[in-house]
């Protein structure tokens, strides 16, 4: 019956969506008067426009679809788990799922993260973990130590205090934040970096400024740095090799609580539960996760604790100081099930899938250097961004005006490949489950659209490349 009202009225659909509906992330001349591309069915890589039309889902819905659409594993949880027990009180009463779910997740965290908090998804993660951060320097005696250290081109959330983190152009232009509380710091973009550095001097500079600013500020006055172990929405910005353990040292020798915000890294992304851990030798304080945990089908996401801090608070003077944070769906069951369902997708092959696909997901895209709008191909496991600027030389990301990922985006759209512009960048990230097949498919759209993107720039003379 869904089916059926689905092919009868896309373009009534539109219409609905154009009067009534606010979509996310609007600009002021067309908040609420938007039509966006109706998306209408999903199965495995490929999601089905209004039209009918079967495209490439490139960027995973929102790096999160990772098992792939319509699996009828986690759909039939959710409908059994539901059919148990829909919902239960987390304030006075806990479920089976969330315990169980709690304990797989600290099974794969790295060193003492044992605990796990769920929330709604990455944004009250985040937020959680920070209102932790305050309560344990509350309880500590150090309500001095607060701010937050964020960086250039993070992506935290839309929630107040998540979003004053954020530091990608264009986002904080016409938005308020709780500045006072936080401190950014320099994107670790290699990309970026100045003209004929290399990138061990470059990681250098970017620990002396992480130092300079904690000796400036007085260790006393931090409470926690934030950062994103790989870089995502800003661009997918992969760090020096040494940046991040050097950065977490220094955490730790100044008792400055170091989060990794794994939203989008972990559950798969980079062929492992977390990233931390097995890709960049960290251990975190705390870990935020959200998106892969459930592969987008239900909002669920948390942070994972380590077991020193809450042992400190046990232990601490106050015993009955109250975190005084919990959302209605914390520890949702339906979420936590197909949580649980999911991580058995992600040990029955779709991690050892994802380890082995990767290589060469990075090197056909990695191919599309050859062209001259394409100024860097980069990225690890499967999330990749290809950037493309005016030439190689001024690494101009030929911005606003051009719209290049918008433009890149639309012609893909009409060759099969839904892909994720973000201004002058086009972000790649698929369903783990994407085959070899699929990613030449996925790299000869993308190379087509660039082609005729380049085409298109270069009739209108505002590119000669
Ligand atoms: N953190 C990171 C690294 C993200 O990429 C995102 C979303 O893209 C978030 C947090 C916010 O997550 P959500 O949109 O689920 O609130």
């Amino acid at each position: 019956a869904i089916r059926e009202t689905a092919q009868s009225n896309a373009q009534d659909v539109v219409e609905l969506a154009k009067r009534h509906l606010v979509q996310p992330w609007p600009t002021a001349g067309e908040v609420g008067a938007e039509a966006r591309p109706l998306i209408r069915g999903g199965e495995g890589i490929y999601i089905t426009d209004g039209a009918g039309k079967r495209l490439i889902d490139g960027p995973a819905g929102m790096w999160c679809v990772n098992a792939g659409h319509r699996r009828e594993e986690l759909a039939s949880v959710m409908y059994e788990q539901a059919m148990l027990l829909s919902y239960n009180t987390p304030w006075y009463t806990m479920s089976e799922p969330s315990a169980v779910l709690a304990k797989r997740i600290a099974d794969y965290a790295p060193g003492d993260l044992n605990h796990v908090f769920f929330t709604t998804g990455g944004s009250s993660a985040v937020e959680s973990a920070l209102r932790f951060m305050q309560f344990y320097n509350n309880v500590r005696g150090r309500p001095e130590k607060k701010l937050i250290l964020s960086r250039g081109g993070a992506y935290h959330g839309s929630t107040y205090l998540s979003a004053s983190l954020n530091g990608r152009p264009r986002d904080r232009d016409w938005m308020d934040g709780a500045d006072d509380l936080v401190v950014k710091l320099s994107s670790p973009n290699p990309f970026r970096r100045p003209e004929g550095m290399s990138l061990a001097i470059f990681s250098n500079m970017l620990v002396a400024e992480f130092e300079e600013t904690v000796s400036r500020i007085g260790a006393d006055k931090i409470g926690a740095f934030i950062g994103e172990p790989i870089q995502a929405s800003g661009g997918v910005i992969v760090p020096p090799d040494d940046y991040l353990p050097r950065i977490r040292k220094i955490c730790r020798d100044n008792d400055i609580l170091f989060i990794a915000d794994e939203v989008v890294t972990a559950f798969g992304r980079l062929g492992h539960v977390f990233s931390s851990g097995e890709e960049f030798g960290l251990d975190p304080d705390i870990i935020t996760f959200a998106k892969g945990v459930t592969s987008g089908y239900f909002p669920l996401g948390g942070m994972v604790v380590s077991e020193r801090l809450l042992a400190e608070l046990r232990r601490s003077n106050h015993p009955t100081a109250m975190y005084a944070h919990g959302l209605t769906y914390t520890s949702h069951p339906v979420g936590c099930a197909v949580a649980l369902a999911n991580l058995d997708l992600l040990e029955g092959g779709i991690l050892a899938h994802a380890q082995a696909i990767a290589p060469y997901f990075q090197e056909q895209l990695r191919t599309l250097e050859e062209l001259p709008l394409v100024g860097e191909v980069r990225g690890t496991g499967l999330m990749a961004c290809v950037e493309c600027v005016a030439d190689r030389e001024s690494k101009n990301p030929l911005e606003l005006d051009t719209s290049v990922g918008m433009r890149i985006d639309a012609h893909c759209h009409e060759l099969g490949l839904l892909v994720r512009p973000l201004i002058n960048m086009c972000v790649m990230s698929p369903p783990l489950v994407i085959t070899r097949d699929q990613i030449d498919d996925m790299v000869a759209i993308l190379r087509e659209g660039i082609s005729r993107t380049m085409d298109d720039l270069r009739r209108e003379g505002v590119w000669q490349g």
